[in-house]
């Protein structure tokens, strides 16, 4: 597939001003309230283009500086750029988000020597003799994305320039679910193979955090009209109440997914989907879709120049 520069250029300037429409209709801001960056933490993730730091996190232009290279790993230019954001942003905390299915793990290294450039392949042996081991050290590939996030916090942290009480933080995210975990969830697994066993209970437990979330927020996401209807769902789903997440047994599963069966609505709370290529359970949370009546609002600014006569030339 050979794509024209040309053609790519051309849907960027045209996506730009699709956004500088978006700002003049309101729907989009360019404004940034108060000092950069509002949070004061760097996040550190993959160049892998599903992950889009600021749509996952809701975070707005302004909000969080974000660093990215292929692997989330830490190199000498990632340091650079976090003793900029640390000793004139004041940031605190740094943020490893490392992701499943990264395509640093992928990496045939013996592959990619074939497609080098004799003065990539000299630049990348010059000082060493096992070229395989020169090439993983350059390229930074990795088996286990859990391990990488690991070994690229403590890397952080063995930084003598970065100061001691900068927090450095795991974190991991699921392209395919849109679900980050966060440090203490992913701590309790030592490596990929361990989460990946463990996906389905682990998803199990983000759908419960969902629903204390829409509990809790209900308000102000959903509206007044449907409340009622989302209640009825959540309370059939109290069998979860005493039980942890990880106790829940295939029985107990389909004890709650019969009872859901019995709400007259096309889309079921709980739905497993086994991936077939990963072996573990996606699209496991599934939340019925709310619709809520939208007013449309037309919200066209126009803009019209004052135009001032010009002074009759005497
Ligand atoms: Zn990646």
């Amino acid at each position: 597939m050979n794509v024209k520069f040309e053609d790519i250029e051309q849907s960027l300037v045209e996506g730009n001003k699709q956004y500088q429409w978006k700002i003049i209709q309101e729907e989009e801001s360019n404004q940034i309230d108060g000092k950069i960056p509002i949070y004061p933490v760097l996040i550190l993730t993959c160049m892998d283009p599903r992950i889009d730091v600021y749509r996952i996190f809701q975070l707005k232009p302004g909000d969080a500086f974000v660093l990215r290279n292929a692997g989330n790993v830490y190199t000498e230019d990632v340091l650079r750029s976090a003793l900029v954001a640390i000793h004139k942003y004041n940031i605190q905390y740094i943020v490893v988000l490392g992701h499943l299915d990264c395509g640093m793990k992928k990496l045939r290294l013996h592959d990619l020597t074939n497609k080098l450039t004799d003065s990539a392949i000299k630049k990348i042996g010059k000082s060493g003799t096992n070229f395989y081991l020169e090439l993983l050290k350059f390229f930074k590939a990795f088996v286990d994305e859990i391990k990488n996030i690991e070994n690229q916090v403590h890397k952080f942290r063995n930084a003598r320039e970065i100061p001691t009480d900068i927090k450095i933080i795991g974190m991991l995210y699921d392209p395919n679910t849109s679900w980050v975990f966060r440090n203490e969830e992913l701590k309790l697994y030592s490596n990929y193979e361990d989460f990946a066993k463990g996906y389905r209970n682990i998803l199990q437990t983000k759908k419960y955090e969902l629903i204390d979330y829409i509990e809790s927020h209900q308000d102000e996401i959903i509206g007044e009209g449907v409340l009622q209807d989302v209640e009825r769902r959540i309370d059939i789903d109290e069998n979860r109440k005493n039980i942890p997440p990880t106790e829940i047994t295939k029985n107990q599963e389909s004890i709650i997914n019969d009872k859901l069966e019995e709400i007259p609505n096309e889309t079921p709370i709980l739905n497993f989907n086994k991936n077939v290529s990963t072996g573990v359970y996606s699209n496991l949370i599934s939340i019925p879709k709310i619709k809520i009546p939208k007013i449309f609002v037309p919200k066209i600014k126009v803009h019209v120049p004052v135009i001032y006569k010009k002074n009759e030339i005497k």
